[in-house]
């Protein structure tokens, strides 16, 4: 009696965990479904550029944001938004690298394997070093604008604020190479490099751990 009394505890259990997981696969699929209603491979927010998916043209109007730093002018306002909030959270950022053009991208690349030579590096090497951080001129988001490095200018207790982290989607950012994520972006952890996506997009992003690369991989699977 004891041992089909247990059972059916146990059965009951496996029960409500395998409901409570079909619950949220289906909240999943419905804000998966909402989402993907609303936005198209065609979005200029979501334009991928990696290794994959090379540009030509690096022809963008741009809006200032810093001295000497540019970004698309559709997000100029939501980026100084961005900073003005950092600010009055006490924890203000500074851009280090906003728009940059496809000739901008070649000097980096160069400056950086110069740099990678001088430290006994083979060419080889060198430039394998540069490209786990840098991308290939025509192959960087900076192409587009849309994408800024930033640095957290208050650095708390031993290290870093997770401000930025936790805030950014909020302003339509998202960290776009994250850890764990380097096999599909083909790039290494990079806490600083934010991209715009716009607020829906980021935050779909961040509460399904996705990178941009698998949001457009179900676009394309929905749009087939
Ligand atoms: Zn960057």
């Amino acid at each position: 009696m004891r041992k089909v009394l247990a059972f059916f505890c146990l059965l009951i259990i496996f029960l409500c965990i395998f409901l409570n997981y079909q619950k949220k696969v289906n909240v999943y699929n419905n804000e998966k479904s909402k989402i993907l209603s609303k936005i198209s491979l065609s979005d200029w927010n979501l334009k991928l550029v990696n290794q994959d998916h090379e540009i030509s043209s690096d022809l963008v109007k741009l809006g200032i944001v810093q001295e000497n730093l540019y970004v698309d002018e559709r997000i100029v306002e939501s980026t100084k938004d961005l900073l003005a909030a950092a600010v009055e959270a006490g924890y203000p950022l500074r851009i280090i690298s906003a728009y940059r053009s496809i000739d901008d991208q070649r000097s980096l690349v160069e400056e950086g394997i110069e740099r990678e030579l001088s430290k006994g590096l083979s060419y080889e090497e060198a430039k394998a070093e540069v490209y786990r951080f840098t991308n290939r001129p025509g192959c960087s988001e900076h192409h587009t604008g849309l994408a800024l490095d930033i640095k957290e200018e208050v650095d708390r207790e031993n290290g870093k604020s997770t401000w930025l982290k936790e805030n950014a989607v909020n302003f339509g950012f998202i960290l776009r190479y994250p850890k764990g994520k380097e096999g599909i972006t083909k790039i290494g952890y990079e806490p600083w490099h934010y991209r715009f996506v716009g607020v829906d997009v980021a935050k779909y992003l961040e509460k399904n751990q996705l990178v941009l690369e698998e949001l457009v991989e179900q676009l394309e699977k929905g749009t087939a």
